[in-house]
């Protein structure tokens, strides 16, 4: 039977240890499909193939079919290194949010256009962000972090509501609940446990993320509580809907 050999271009999402040397990939590919393959010496140190399966390290690929049922990589090279993301603690910590929840909304079979180049973007943002100090950048990295995720979320079919009650379409909700789909009303979430106090202002801002650029979200001012509200709440949007634990996404919010 001949090898099937197939080009990718692919993000590194995660990679665990296969043997003494080898790695297995886990790699969001261009079409926003996702895939596993091996990269052989992917752990010896100054091997070729090592640095170009770096995580979050976007690289071309060629990868054949052998004859175990993982692809494995034939020939690679960089295309973007992402590497101010390895190199910064904080930094390190938002983009392996982002890799995990990249790696939650995209599916072996299922093309989808608009996945690549978000993570791509979100991830070079995550490299640009610049702060006076280092609660500044973590509140810069929380709102990048939140603004993919609930753009992510939305655009698999989770989009929150927002502008008037869940429960009872009453206009001024000041609660937030990822369970009931969105914003509450004092009263519809008295019946509902876990709903979070949310001003006008927050929601608001989660209507921002959505819309808002990644450019536009590198320049524009958010105080750290908000910011760190808003990626709390994404994280429980997330968490909600994907119906899975983001330990990743759970160190990055220090929890
Ligand atoms: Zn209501």
């Amino acid at each position: 039977m001949p090898r099937k050999t197939q080009r990718v271009q692919a993000i590194v999402l995660d990679r665990t240890r296969l043997g003494e040397q080898d790695l297995i990939c886990r790699l969001l590919a261009q079409d926003g499909t996702r895939l596993d393959v091996v990269a052989k010496g992917g752990r010896k140190p100054g091997s070729k193939v090592a640095a170009r399966v770096d995580l979050f390290c976007e690289s071309d690929l060629l990868v054949t079919q052998g004859r175990g049922s993982l692809a494995v990589i034939a020939e690679s090279a960089i295309v973007h290194p992402h590497a101010r993301l390895r190199g910064d603690y904080e930094r390190t910590c938002a983009a392996g949010a982002l890799a995990q929840v990249a790696r939650h909304t995209s599916y072996e079979d299922a093309q989808d256009a608009y996945l690549y180049p978000i993570l791509s973007r979100a991830l070079t943002a995550c490299e640009q962000a610049t702060a006076v100090d280092a609660s500044a950048l973590d509140a810069r990295l929380s709102l990048l972090v939140a603004a993919y995720v609930f753009k992510v979320l939305a655009h698999e079919g989770w989009l929150p509501v927002l502008d008037a009650c869940v429960g009872c379409g009453e206009p001024n909700p000041s609660r937030f609940s990822a369970a009931a789909g969105g914003a509450l009303c004092e009263s519809c979430a008295a019946e509902l446990p876990g709903a979070e106090p949310a001003p006008r202002v927050q929601l608001d801002w989660i209507s921002y993320l959505l819309g808002a650029t990644f450019d536009r979200l590198l320049e524009v001012d958010v105080d750290a509580r908000t910011a760190m509200w808003l990626a709390r709440m994404a994280h429980l949007w997330a968490t909600t809907h994907l119906d899975v634990r983001l330990k990743a996404f759970e160190f990055f919010l220090g929890v």
